[in-house]
Order: C-alpha cells, then structure tokens, then sequence
C-alpha cells in the first residue's frame, strides 16, 4: 500500500467524511481513509500518482461543502421598503390580471423580469449549458414514467380536444356559441381522453428526452419555459400563480459531477442573491409540497438534504417566499428514463430552478415599488441603467 497525505483548510463534518470515504473507495478500490484535525490520508494501491490523488480529495472536499448543512447562504439585509407593491403595479399596468392565477406582464416589472431570466441564463452559459426549448405540454406517458399523478395529484392541469367527428363538433360548436350561458366548459362525452398535460416542472423534459440514452457524458443544459400547477393565491397576489416562468439548469452524469455541480451553482446563486441585495438565504426546504404522505416524504427530503429552497423575505407579509430551488434526484430520473453514464451506470441528475415572477416580486417588496427607488447597484447588476421618477 502507497501512503498519499493531503492536508486540508478545515475539519470535516462525520457526513462530509463518510461521504469522501464512500467516494474515495469507489474510484481507488480498497483504499483506507484517515481522517486527521488539518489533514486526509489515503492509502491506496499506487495506481495513481500522489497529484492525482490530491487533486481528487480537493475536488471531493469541494464538493462535500453543503453536505452536512441546513442554511448554506444568508444575506441578513434590511429591506427599505414594507408595503404590497403590488396595488401600485396594478395601476400603471405593469401588471394586468388576465383571470385569477395569471397575469400580462409589461414595463418595469416585465424588464426586471427578464434581467433575472438573462442572469440565470448568463450563469449557465459559465458552465457551458446545452440550451434546450421545450413544449409546455407532457405527454400523460411522461406524467406516469415518474409517478406524477400519484405523487403529485393536487398540481395536475389536463389537456383534451373536443372529439374528432361532426357530430360531436356540432353539438359543441351549438353548446358553446358566443351567446350561451357558460363560465366553465363541462369535459364530458364531448372532449376526447386526455394525451397531454400542461407542464408542472421544467426540468422533467431534459430526462425524458435521454431516454435510453447510453455511454452519456456529463453536461448541463437550460431551459425557460411557462410552468402550469393548479393553484393560485386566494388574494388575487403574484407570489402563487397557476402559470409562471422558470428558468431551469439541469445537470445529468454521474454523482461525482452531479454533486459538484450542484455545489458550483450553490455557489453562484448565492453571489447573485447578493448580487441583488435581497434579504434571503438558501435553506433545506421544509415545506411539505407533497400531497401523500406529506411528513414522511419532508422528512426523507430534510435527512438526505435533497431540497434546498432560495427563499426571500417578504416584507409586508412577514414570511418569506421560496423564488428558487435547488434539487439533487439521485438516480430517480436515470432509472425512470433508462439512462446510462460512460461507465454504463445508471445516470444521476440534479437541477436548480429560478421563479421569475415570484423573484420579480420579492425584488419589488424588498426594493420599493418604483424603479427610481431602487439601489443603483442593483439596478446596474441587472443592467437597468439610472431610472428617474416619473412622478405617476
Ligand atoms: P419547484 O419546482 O416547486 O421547486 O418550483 C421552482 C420555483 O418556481 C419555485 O422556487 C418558485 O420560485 C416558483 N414557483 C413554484 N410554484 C409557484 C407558483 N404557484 N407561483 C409562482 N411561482 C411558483
């Protein structure tokens, strides 16, 4: 046995230490690992060199940083502003309310929007994403390959044509015409069985589309697309709607990379909340989204730290509101799609995804409800130049 010592900044955690053990067996089969105050040793067969062994322990120290941890960010900023900015962006129509749950964005808001949309694309870009579009409709085999509607039943949104003959058409042409008393459209014997639902997540699409993919290498990809899930805010407000934007970075390969992955976005994501001066932190979520066995399924997600959430401090609310998230699947994706890495394992697969509207907002309750109040920094980092008060 050959005797590598590398020395690290910090004493490690007993998770981040089984979790380096772990790794480290898998790729030096047989290797004994020594945990000291400032240093690691590895004993190991020689077959890689004392650098390459140093520089795999760097890598995995890297990657362990959040690994025994519930907060990973904070930004303890104090807001300038406390109402509802929402009223006044209602009156310049910023923000139009189309029906309960979604809006027309435009102005202001729809730049800010969009500023946040090109800083997280601009961040997938540093990691060399693939981009990718995506249809805002799953197929229902998509919803069943991964359990959806079991999981998720309170979120589904279903999609049916009227049915393919001119009798049915007829009769709906008739129930339905301009001067009938209708609100809601009944989906009965007239509407054909749903193939199609609109999409809950964005992520999912990347997954499915490696089906049966083999010998994959590690990447990143992105997307931005419309999400659907139905619920809405009982007030009518932009922090719960029943279609909104996300932004999604997804990384798929094996663990190593996916960890790493994730810890490098961590990383960034935590630069840009600083980046825009909001009051908010990165924090396991806890927030029991599940319909089924909701505590079981928190639980699980807090022990195996699956679920970070990017939450920022609503002012005039006193809560704070999750604008994105952070997510490590496993291996859940890779065996429900049949996707293989170059070493012929099952791929591993993680995401982060940014809420527009719901970041917009925060931004808005946090900054102050006219451009012109907002710290010129921000406004800069965003690339929104100097706003003066219009007075309105
Ligand atoms: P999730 O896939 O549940 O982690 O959602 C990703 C992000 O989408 C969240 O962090 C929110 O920013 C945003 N989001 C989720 N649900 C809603 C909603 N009903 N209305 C507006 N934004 C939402």
């Amino acid at each position: 046995m050959k005797e590598t010592t590398c020395s690290t900044a910090q004493t490690l955690a007993n998770e981040q230490r089984e979790f380096l053990t772990q790794m480290l067996q898998t790729s030096l089969p047989g290797a004994r690992v020594e945990f000291h105050a400032d240093a690691i040793n590895v004993q190991h067969a020689g077959q890689q060199d004392d650098a390459a062994i140093v520089g795999m322990v760097k890598r995995l120290v890297y990657i362990a940083r959040s690994l025994n941890k519930d907060l990973l960010f904070h930004n303890a900023a104090t807001p300038q502003f406390e109402r509802d900015p929402q009223p006044y962006l209602e009156s310049t129509r910023e923000v139009i309310q189309v029906h309960p749950g979604f809006f027309t964005l435009q102005g202001g808001f729809l730049e800010v929007f969009k500023a946040i949309n090109g800083r997280v694309r601009a961040m997938a870009d540093e990691v060399d994403a693939i981009e990718q579009e995506y249809p805002a409709v799953w197929p229902v085999r998509l919803f069943k390959q991964i359990d959806y509607f079991h999981e998720f039943p309170h979120q589904v949104i279903l999609c049916a044509p009227v049915k393919d003959d001119f009798d049915t058409r007829k009769r709906f042409a008739d129930t339905y015409g301009k001067d009938a008393e209708f609100e809601t459209v009944a989906m009965d014997q007239m509407m054909a069985p749903a193939e199609y639902g609109l999409e809950p997540a964005v992520c999912d699409c990347c997954y499915y589309g490696l089906e049966n993919t083999s010998e994959l290498q590690n990447a990143y990809y992105t997307c931005y697309n419309k999400v659907f899930r139905n619920e809405r805010s009982g007030f009518g407000g932009l922090d719960r709607l029943t279609c909104f934007s996300v932004r999604d970075i997804m990384f798929v390969g094996d663990e190593q990379f996916v960890l790493e992955a994730r810890q490098v976005l961590i990383e960034r994501l935590s630069t840009f909340l600083t980046s825009l001066q909001l009051d908010a932190k990165i924090e396991t979520a806890n927030d029991p989204f599940f319909s089924n066995d909701a505590v079981m399924k928190s639980v699980f997600q807090n022990a195996h730290r699956l679920k970070y959430e990017l939450l920022a401090r609503i002012p005039h609310l006193d809560r704070d509101i999750a604008v994105g998230s952070i997510n490590f699947h496993r291996d859940f994706f890779g065996k429900a799609f049949n996707i293989e890495t170059l070493t012929g394992a099952t791929a591993f697969s993680g995401c982060i995804g940014v809420g527009m509207e719901r970041l917009t907002y925060a931004l808005y309750c946090q900054h102050g409800e006219r451009l012109s109040q907002w710290p010129q920094p921000v406004l800069d980092y965003l690339g929104l130049g100097r706003r003066v008060d219009q007075g309105r």
